[in-house]
C-alpha cells in the first residue's frame, strides 16, 4: 500500500504516459494503456497464407510465411508507437511491439517451428548515432514470449545507406540490393528463420536480406514486423 502511495504521488509530478495514445498511465498500467491495447489494430494475417504482405514478396522472394502484426490505423496509435521506438528512444514501446508480434504468431503454425530470430541490420554508425537498433528491441519482445534465439552477429550490413523514406520502390531497391552479408552461412543451413524489422512498406529492405540469406545456404525463411502501411 505504502508503495502504491508513492507511485501514485510519483506520478502525479511526473506521469508516465501511454506510448499509443500519449494519456497518462494508471499505476497497474504498463507502456500502453488498457484502452490502446484493446483498440490496437492487429492485421490477423500471422494465419493467413496469401495475405497482402505476402504478396508483396510473390516474384522477389520464397517466403514460407509473412506478417505484420499491427496496421496503422486512423487513430494512429500504431505509429504514434512506432514512432515513440524510432525517433523518441523509447524501448519499451518496442518491447511492447515485440511482444504482441510474439503472442501474435506463437499459436500460428505457419510459424512453427522457429530456429533463429533475425532482426534487419542497422548500419554500425546508425545505430550507434540512435543508441540501439529497433529491429532488436523488438527481436528481444518476440524472444521473450517465443523462447527462440535471436541471432544478430550473423545476417550484418555492410555499406552505410542513405534514409529510405523519400526513394521511390526502384531508387529504394538500389539502394539496399548489396549492403547485407551472411558471415556463417552454416548456422542457417536448413534451419527456419524468422527476420524482423519495424515496418514493411515496399519490402525492398526485407528482400535484400532475405536474397542475400537464400543466396548463401538452403533455408525456410519467414518474416514478421512490427507493423504494415498497407492493407
Ligand atoms: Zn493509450
Amino acid at each position: 500500500m505504502k508503495f502504491g502511495f508513492l507511485h501514485d504521488f510519483v506520478s502525479l509530478l511526473y506521469p508516465e504516459v501511454c506510448a499509443a495514445c500519449g494519456q497518462a498511465l494508471y499505476r497497474w498500467e504498463k507502456t500502453v494503456c488498457l484502452r490502446c491495447e484493446h483498440l490496437l489494430p492487429h492485421t490477423g494475417y500471422e494465419h493467413i497464407a496469401d495475405n497482402p504482405l505476402a504478396r508483396i514478396f510473390w516474384g522477389r522472394l520464397d517466403c514460407h510465411a509473412v506478417t505484420a502484426c499491427l496496421f496503422f490505423s486512423k487513430e494512429g496509435k500504431t505509429q504514434h508507437l512506432i514512432h515513440e521506438l524510432k525517433y523518441k528512444g523509447n524501448r519499451n514501446a518496442g518491447h511492447f511491439l515485440g511482444v504482441e508480434l510474439g503472442k501474435s504468431i506463437k499459436n500460428a503454425p505457419l510459424f512453427e517451428g522457429i530456429d533463429y530470430i533475425v532482426p534487419v541490420p542497422l548500419h554500425p554508425k546508425r545505430e550507434q548515432k540512435r543508441g540501439y537498433n529497433q529491429s532488436v528491441i523488438i527481436a528481444h519482445g518476440i524472444q521473450e514470449v517465443l523462447g527462440t534465439p535471436i541471432s544478430r552477429d550473423n545476417l550484418v550490413r555492410a555499406v552505410a545507406t542513405s534514409t529510405q523514406t523519400k526513394k521511390s520502390r526502384q531508387a529504394r531497391w538500389e539502394n539496399v540490393k548489396d549492403i547485407f552479408m551472411l558471415k556463417n552461412p552454416d548456422q542457417f543451413a536448413d534451419k527456419h528463420i524468422l527476420l524482423i524489422d519495424d515496418v514493411i512498406t515496399t519490402g525492398s529492405t526485407l528482400e535484400a536480406c532475405g536474397l542475400k540469406l537464400k543466396s548463401q545456404t538452403k533455408l525456410k525463411l519467414s518474416i514478421a514486423t512490427a507493423a504494415c502501411a498497407i492493407s
